[in-house]
């Protein structure tokens, strides 16, 4: 590990040092739609792509054999940092949406020879949350659609917390799967994974974990989770775009058909049929992403190097002081409970009578970028009774100095509005 020195991280983002024009200085504040690489992670993709770029798992050739070892130490990497039993239950796949569909695509493909409880059937149900990215609502509801199955979901409460009072009428001995959000991309609401998994547990349900918002920024741990499956994205994680992870107990993953059919995932092929070989190949249809996932790896030796307990108090901190200045200012709502632990860097908001695009307008005029619109959360927003909000999210590289930057750029955008119709 390496003391939580500031500048020191900041050095490491070559990105940061760019300026939007001659008078604008680069304010990043949209780390949850995609974080920022450190030049460990570009490093380690461009290494790969100047001395080992081969095909993975073909051919008896050294650099096939240079390749293949780089994308399996990202493989071991990727499990020791997420806690995996187990690294041959790590499949790499394009990014948190596809090791998704993947889940949702192969519950719903099982035959007789499919334990039960890996098979989607007619009369199951399917648990998901109102506060769901719609990569983790889409494909369930498709899932259902397939299957004869039902959706049911978790309610938002008034709070912003999932509303858990009728959890027992919505979680069943008809359950067969749950899906959750680790953390709300828009709110920052942290779910209580670790008890609701159990809860799916107990009544025979598997749960799938959406880690794509909570990985980068917390201690994560799949094994203390108790989760059955979950889903990671890198480009959220200081890592490149084009790689994710599906993490999944290993006696699911060798039970599960396929999703993708192809190269490197067979045993034996006739002109007939076919038979699959065992995890992670088995979903590792065609040629994988390999330099994306060695910078993947590289990512998490980044993150793992700093402290993931460090990185959330950082994160943490700057949360509270956006909050605590956005409640200073008069017409902001802000979506989100205040400052807890349960309560993570994503600060949405909406201002009185100024469209989330106008915010993000003024706001980019000042070098702040942050994310406008409805954050592939719509029932969200519907649930809130608003078409979309404007978010602000954090890093390991974001500062004090950035975090007001936004505040007052936040009370400009209100100033400027109000001026206007005056
Ligand atoms: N889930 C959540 C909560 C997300 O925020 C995102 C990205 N916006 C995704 C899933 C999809 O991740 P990816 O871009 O890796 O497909």
């Amino acid at each position: 590990t390496r003391p939580f020195d500031l500048a020191s991280i900041r050095r490491d983002f070559p990105i940061l040092e760019r300026r939007l024009d001659a008078d604008t200085a680069l304010v990043y504040l949209d780390s949850g739609a995609t974080s920022q690489r450190p030049r460990q992670v570009i490093d380690a993709e461009v290494a790969f792509l100047t001395h080992d770029n081969a095909a993975v798992k073909r051919g008896a050739h050294r650099m096939a054999e240079a390749a293949t070892d780089a994308f399996e130490h990202a493989r071991t990497t990727v499990s020791r940092f997420i806690g995996a039993p187990r690294t041959d239950e790590v499949v790499f796949t394009r990014g948190a949406t596809e090791a998704l569909n993947l889940v949702a695509r192969s519950l719903g493909d099982g035959d007789d020879s499919t334990p039960d409880h890996l098979r989607v059937s007619p009369g199951d149900e399917i648990l998901v949350t109102e506060m769901e990215h719609h990569a983790n609502l889409v494909p369930w509801q498709e899932l259902a659609r397939r299957t004869g199955a039902t959706l049911r979901w978790i309610p938002l409460a008034d709070d912003y917390t999932l509303d858990l009072t009728d959890l027992s009428s919505l979680l069943t001995e008809r359950t067969k799967v749950l899906a959750l959000t680790h953390q709300s991309n828009v709110l920052g609401t942290v779910n209580p994974v670790r008890k609701l998994a159990e809860a799916a547990r107990a009544v025979g349900a598997l749960t799938v974990l959406d880690a794509a918002q909570s990985a980068p920024h917390m201690p994560f741990d799949v094994a203390e989770l108790g989760v059955d499956f979950a889903a990671l994205s890198g480009h959220k994680m200081l890592g490149p775009t084009g790689v994710g992870v599906l993490w999944g107990r290993y006696e699911h993953l060798a039970a599960m058909p396929p999703y993708l059919l192809g190269g490197s995932m067979i045993e034996t092929v006739t002109m007939e049929y076919s038979t699959y070989t065992a995890p992670p190949a088995r979903f590792e249809a065609g040629t994988p992403p390999v330099s994306q996932a060695v910078g993947l790896g590289a990512a998490c030796d980044y993150l793992s190097a700093l402290g993931m307990e460090q990185v959330a108090a950082h994160e943490h901190a700057l949360t509270t002081r956006a909050l605590e200045g956005l409640a200073g200012i008069d017409g902001v709502r802000v979506l989100g409970r205040s400052a807890s632990p349960e309560r993570s860097g994503a600060v949405a908001f909406v201002v009185d009578g100024v469209h989330t695009h106008d915010v993000g307008q003024v706001l980019d005029s000042l070098g702040i970028q942050v994310r406008v619109g409805h954050h592939c959360a719509w029932p969200l927003h519907r649930r809130y009774g608003i078409t979309g909000s404007t978010r602000a999210s954090f890093s390991v590289h974001t500062t004090e100095d950035e975090v007001d930057a936004f505040v007052d750029g936040v009370a400009r955008t209100i100033d400027y509005f109000q001026g206007l119709s005056r």
